[in-house]
């Protein structure tokens, strides 16, 4: 028994060998030697453990080959890559957030294919600072007095406080000690920044008197956070913006707000949710703004800094501003984006996010239109409706403001909604998609018409191999 074993064993072609074979050597021209040999040996070890199993093996040369192409097609694809997001969440963190513009695509492209002027004044023909990029754009939008840019908001609120607060009291709000995506957290963030943590109120309700109460002459800073991921609702009372800031005028003791997902188009005007704008936060009178560059902005991962320039300078000087800085490629989307927003009416057209947010009902009930009938025609015995039902924008952005959205939903009486997730999950592209009450949803509002094509193509491919998607038991 184990002498047959080490004889079929021996039958295998070694790794001179099958180098030798006319399509490896096909390979070779366009991939890397060290990589088609990793895909060689694992090739030859499936076969081994297939024969080491009793299972019978085809152990012929053409049949390593195979497994070779495979295996090096696997392991030379990029580990980072698109793919089809069917949840109708606009603003989705593990996706990747915002979607570039064309132009900011394009700008990035320019400039990164050149040398710039980055850091260099070419009037003066001196050295230049990297913020001056979007600073002109981002005060003339927003009314603010001075604007730099850090690598996202997070690095934004970290380098405020340890600016504005190291080794003094931050007066916050317990009903505002929010949590992010598990990673970020206000108080934590307040101790990195070397800020001490005061907090007043109650998780319910805070007034005016509770920041009052906690000022001293180590007190720092006053810090407005927005509940982004969620909402307190009922017997409730918070501090405004604007309260707030004539408080810390009164005392000399400067005020921030973290937005957040700062929004430059009213979105409140177009039924979506009750943020304020970052124009508006803006007017409240906040000395120091801060919110993301890749949420309802819709632009490249950044963390805006607004406000006045008195606190602005030393925020930018700040030593750990250059461990935070921004690099050129979302400096270069970063402006292109901003400047989409002169034109509110075009920004709204060519920035993703925004025509995601705001496209009509009518736009995403044709999409679903196209992909329930491309479901049904490819006669797979697929069950097809379109039905009502809510998007988020997601982001941490608008907690409660739902979209209304119409939906593609499909299920298979061969297939649980469970095989149909995760085969579509595992198919090429993979497709993202959501299951609710037993069947699979698609949400158009964030899929194009060729994402659709797509998808109709997958869909029709799940029953005719399966197994072929994925190896694993579902
Ligand atoms: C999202 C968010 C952050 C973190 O912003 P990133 O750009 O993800 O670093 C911080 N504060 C608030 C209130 C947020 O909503």
């Amino acid at each position: 028994m184990l002498s047959t074993m080490k004889e079929l064993l021996r039958q295998l072609p070694s790794v001179d060998e099958v180098l030798k074979d006319e399509r490896i050597r096909a390979l070779l021209e366009s991939q890397p030697r060290v990589l088609v040999i990793d895909a060689i040996r694992a090739s030859l070890d499936a076969k081994r453990d297939q024969v080491r199993a009793g299972r019978t093996a085809d152990l012929s040369l053409p049949s390593v080959v195979d497994g070779t192409v495979t295996m090096l097609a696997e392991m030379s694809a990029p580990s980072l890559r698109p793919l089809i997001n069917a949840t109708g969440v606009v603003v989705h963190t593990n996706l990747g957030r915002s979607l570039l513009s064309e132009e900011a695509l394009k700008r990035v492209a320019l400039v990164n294919r050149s040398y710039s002027n980055l850091e260099y004044d070419i009037r003066a023909g001196e050295r230049g600072k990297r913020h001056t990029h979007i600073e002109g754009i981002l005060t003339r939008l927003t009314g603010a007095e001075a604007a730099t840019a850090v690598n996202n908001n997070a690095a934004a609120v970290l380098l405020c406080l340890n600016t504005l607060a190291l080794g003094k009291e931050v007066v916050v709000s317990r009903g505002e000690l929010v949590e992010i995506g598990g990673s970020f957290r206000v108080p934590e963030v307040m101790s990195r920044g070397g800020a001490l943590l005061r907090e007043v109120g109650t998780t319910n309700k805070t007034h005016l008197k509770d920041y009052q109460k906690a000022i001293n002459e180590n007190t720092g800073l006053l810090l407005k956070v927005h509940t982004s991921n969620y909402k307190i609702v009922g017997f409730t009372k918070e501090v405004s913006p604007a309260e707030l800031s004539e408080l810390g005028k009164k005392h000399g003791i400067p005020v921030m707000w973290d937005l957040g997902s700062g929004s430059f188009l009213d979105l409140a005007s177009h039924g979506i949710g009750d943020e304020p704008t970052v124009q508006q936060a803006m007017s409240s009178g906040v000395d120091v703004l801060t919110f993301s560059g890749d949420k309802l902005l819709g632009g490249p991962q950044a963390g805006m800094i607004l406000g006045r320039k008195k606190f602005l300078d030393p925020i930018r000087s700040n030593p750990l501003a250059r461990a935070l800085r921004i690099d050129k490629m979302t400096l270069a989307a970063l402006e292109a984006t901003l400047t989409q927003y002169l034109d509110m009416e075009k920004a709204k057209r060519e920035i993703p996010t925004l025509w995601m947010l705001t496209q009509p009902l009518s736009e995403i009930e044709r999409k679903a239109g196209l992909l329930a009938t491309g479901i049904e025609q490819t006669g797979s015995g697929f069950s097809v409706s379109i039905q009502d039902d809510l998007s988020q924008s997601g982001g941490g952005a608008l907690p409660t403001g739902n979209l209304p959205t119409k939906v593609v939903a499909i299920g298979h009486a061969a297939l649980s909604a469970n095989q149909i997730e995760s085969r579509l999950r595992l198919g090429k592209p993979a497709i993202i998609t959501r299951i609710k009450e037993g069947m699979v949803l698609f949400d158009p509002r964030t899929l194009n018409d060729g994402e659709i094509a797509k998808i109709v193509e997958s869909v029709k491919n799940l029953l005719q191999e399966p197994g072929a998607r994925s190896q694993k038991p579902e």
